[in-house]
């Protein structure tokens, strides 16, 4: 299991900017050790435990771009044409036998090895071949080496194609198999519990009374967890009562690696999950500088790693996606936990602040000239599920704007970089 030292959440009652939060939590957060050799075709989505250095060459021999003929690039004229003789085939898989001499060319197709002698190929299209095959008139000016892989000019032996820490891609499972790679080692699967608190809170199915709602949270972090590639316990609704939740997150924290919950982590005297953690460790508010999204509550169910969001419930995905979310692939051993951000002009005015970053949920448009701006869903608050479904993703302010204005650039981070 992952392993925190005692008590390592404490924080000061400061309001802490993102960036200051994200580096606390990266110097404080173990990444799982435990390791798995996993068949190629399974690797998606996992996260190398080593890196993968090259004993071969890819492409692994000499090989032809196009079908043509190849030839040998001193035999040809300066200008006007030259006939040669066709000596031999190569097609892929079937290598010729013949190599080349003067005024001779082979017959060669895509992916073919290419013959000794040879080191440049015409494309078919700029030759004339003789009806019985036996002769290729060729035009002068092809390039030297023109259409001719070299062998390792994709991969060379010992380069390292990807490293420890890469969350593996289907183009890197293609990469690792090009070389022969038939297993990987990975490190293990983490394992996730998530809850929601609040008597109010009901699952859906269930009759609602008055002042009651649907668990909208569970479904999101759910999702966004799994798409981490994380194996989820759901834990339910749990009551608003001290010794239950206790319990549960004493049973969650002998199996799992993290433990995840919205809600509740206000300060009121309604909310039960604090003293629930602190009876089996510890737990720290930390007064984020961001809108939405004040306070997330960090802190450790006996060594076990436990997050605190919001719940309201866009409050809670934008924390989990900027705050949780580094954390979470830090654990499974991710060397990459920031998004990609980009920049793209605003479409709209928004007033801000200073000294906090804040997240406003948009979509983005082509304006007139066919540039990506970012428009701004109308409706704003940080418990406006609508906002978070009907976005493209979050522009994301600095804390020491103040006033947007239209035309402005933004950083955005797309939802669908953030897997939601
Ligand atoms: P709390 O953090 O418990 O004070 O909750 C803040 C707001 O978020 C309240 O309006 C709650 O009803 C709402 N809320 C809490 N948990 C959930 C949930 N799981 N799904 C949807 N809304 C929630
Ligand atoms: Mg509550």
């Amino acid at each position: 299991m992952v392993q925190l030292t005692d008590d390592c959440f404490r924080g000061d009652e400061r309001l802490m900017p993102l960036d200051e939060a994200l580096d606390l939590l990266a110097e404080r957060i173990v990444p799982v050790v435990e390791q798995e050799s996993v068949p190629l075709v399974s690797a998606a989505g996992r996260v190398l435990a080593e890196d993968i250095v090259s004993t071969r060459n890819v492409p692994p021999h000499d090989n032809s771009a196009v079908d043509g003929y190849v030839v040998r690039h001193a035999d040809l004229p300066e200008s006007g044409e030259l006939e040669l003789e066709i000596i031999d085939r190569a097609a892929a898989g079937h290598p010729a036998t013949a190599s080349i001499g003067a005024g001779q060319a082979i017959r060669i197709f895509t992916g073919a090895a290419t013959p000794e002698g040879g080191d440049s190929i015409f494309m078919q299209e700029d030759t004339q071949a003789s009806e019985d095959g036996t002769k290729v008139i060729v035009p002068a000016g092809l390039k030297s080496g023109a259409n001719y892989r070299k062998a390792g000019e994709d991969i060379s032996v010992g380069d390292v194609i990807l490293s420890k820490g890469r969350r593996l891609r289907p183009q890197d499972l293609g990469l690792a198999a090009s070389i022969g790679t038939e297993t990987v080692q990975v490190f293990r699967q983490l394992r996730a519990a998530i809850f929601s608190t609040g008597d109010e809170v009901r699952e859906p199915g269930q009759p609602l009374a008055v002042g009651d709602i649907y668990d909208a949270n569970r479904f999101i972090l759910r999702g966004l967890v799994e798409k981490l590639g994380v194996a989820v316990t759901d834990l339910g609704i749990l009551p608003d009562d001290e010794p239950t939740i206790r319990d549960a997150l004493d049973r969650a924290s002998r199996d799992h690696d993290v433990i995840l919950t919205s809600g509740g982590v206000s300060v009121g005297e309604e909310d039960h999950i604090k003293p629930a953690v602190e009876a089996l460790g510890s737990l720290h508010f930390w007064r984020l500088a961001v809108k939405p999204g004040r306070p997330v509550a960090l802190g450790q169910v006996g060594k076990v790693p436990f997050v605190g969001l919001p719940g309201n419930p866009a409050a809670a995905m934008v924390t989990f996606l900027r705050f949780a979310r580094p954390m979470i692939l830090q654990l499974a051993g991710d060397a990459k936990t920031a998004p990609l951000i980009v920049r793209v002009a605003s479409a709209f005015k928004h007033k801000k602040k200073e000294g906090r970053r804040e997240w406003v949920r948009a979509s983005i448009l082509t304006d007139n000239n066919g540039m990506p701006t970012a428009q701004k869903f109308p409706r704003e608050g940080a418990g406006v599920l609508s906002s978070i479904s009907g976005s493209d993703g979050l522009v994301e302010l600095p804390e020491e704007m103040t006033q947007l204005e239209p035309g402005d650039m933004v950083d955005f981070i797309s939802f669908n970089e953030v897997g939601a």
